[in-house]
């Protein structure tokens, strides 16, 4: 094809690229791009006892746009790097590889080992050691600027990702940990569902529950316990309501919000009674024990919700959570219960 076909061919995919919207693909690709752009620069460890290699990298480094801090002691480095997360690190010393790759850190690092000599033995011992990547010590600048290069671009790619995988959370209408509606979908929701009953001029309930001494729990059975714990406790509160018409959600770290749609006061204060019991009768499993577990609840409930009342939502809200601090004072592991707008 001659090449004036060529462009034309090009040309007509361009201009059918512009007419249309931009694909999702594109958008992400362009908010990466940005990301990349704005997150500060990723910061390095250089960990080389040849100080010679040391300058070296420091003088590459610093035309790479990358932080660093540089160390020749091996040990001091590993200190260093387990008080602070650094996601390059270049050493000389496949010991450090070593120590970096045993520890079962949550995140680990991009390792450039720099072996004495440029051979593949030298190369794969590196690389079994654990370095993701290997150079010899007297390959040419170019050579180290590229690898240098190539390491910056995966760790911003890293931090990227958990960037925004951690936006993904925050914008996920279910909690990750307990499976139930998170606080992101009760803020969004429980004013919605307090509208829907006042158009149709029906009662509604909401009930709050927050553990009793849970910092115990954690300190006593671990982090990791505590999280089962949570699991089996929004399980038990799942397991005692309507499908499809109560709902639960995690508003704080052990606390849950539970609506229930159509339920007078005196309906909500029998379901609140009914999870007290289900929550504390029989203990939760972790590693094989038992754990006895107790919460306390604040309930508010209407009998009918009333239409054009400003802020009824966070009115209601502010109810149960003063409910539940009575709970909370009284003794714990008890049902505190306000009726909107009466005293019962
Ligand atoms: P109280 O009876 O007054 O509610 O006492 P408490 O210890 O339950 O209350 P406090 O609010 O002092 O402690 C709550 C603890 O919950 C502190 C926090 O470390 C822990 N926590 C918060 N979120 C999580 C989580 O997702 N998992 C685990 N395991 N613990 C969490
Ligand atoms: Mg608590
Ligand atoms: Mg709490």
């Amino acid at each position: 094809m001659a090449p004036g076909g060529q462009t034309t061919v090009i040309q007509r995919i361009l201009e059918r690229r512009a007419d249309r919207p931009p694909t999702s693909t594109e958008e992400t690709t362009a908010s990466i791009a940005v990301m990349l752009r704005v997150v500060p620069p990723s910061k390095a460890l250089i960990a080389c006892a040849d100080a010679a290699l040391r300058q070296q990298l420091e003088r590459i480094i610093t035309a790479d746009a990358l932080d660093y801090e540089s160390i020749g002691n091996e040990s001091e480095a590993l200190r260093r790097f387990l008080g602070e997360f650094r996601p390059v690190v270049l050493t000389d010393s496949l010991e450090l590889v070593r120590s970096l790759r045993a520890r079962s850190v949550e995140r680990t690092p991009f390792i450039v080992y720099f072996a004495e000599l440029d051979e593949a033995a030298a190369r794969q011992m590196g690389l079994s050691a654990g370095a993701d990547e290997c150079v010899g010590r007297s390959a040419s600048t170019r050579e180290i600027e590229a690898r240098i290069g190539s390491a910056r671009r995966i760790a911003e790619l890293e931090t990227v990702l958990r960037i925004t995988l951690a936006e993904n959370r925050k914008l996920s209408a279910t909690d990750d940990l307990t499976r139930v509606a998170s606080r992101r979908f009760f803020s969004k929701n429980f004013p919605r569902e307090v509208e829907r009953a006042a158009r149709y001029g029906r009662g509604l309930s909401l009930v709050l529950c927050d553990i009793d001494f849970f910092k115990k729990l954690n300190d006593t059975h671990g982090h990791a316990g505590g999280d089962q714990i949570l699991r089996q406790f929004a399980m038990r509160l799942q397991q005692n309501l309507r499908r499809g018409i109560d709902w639960v959600a995690r508003i704080g770290g052990e606390e849950f919000a539970i609506v229930l749609p159509e339920t007078t006061y005196e309906q909500a204060l029998e379901v609140a009674r009914k999870l007290r019991t289900a929550v504390a009768h029989a203990p939760y499993s972790y590693d094989g024990k038992g754990v006895a577990v107790t919460a306390s609840f604040g309930l508010c409930g209407l009998n009918r919700v009333p239409a054009g009342e400003r802020q009824l939502a966070q009115r209601i809200l502010k109810i149960a959570d003063a409910a539940l601090y009575r709970s909370k004072h009284g003794g714990r592991n008890r049902v505190t219960a306000t009726m909107f707008g009466g005293h019962p």
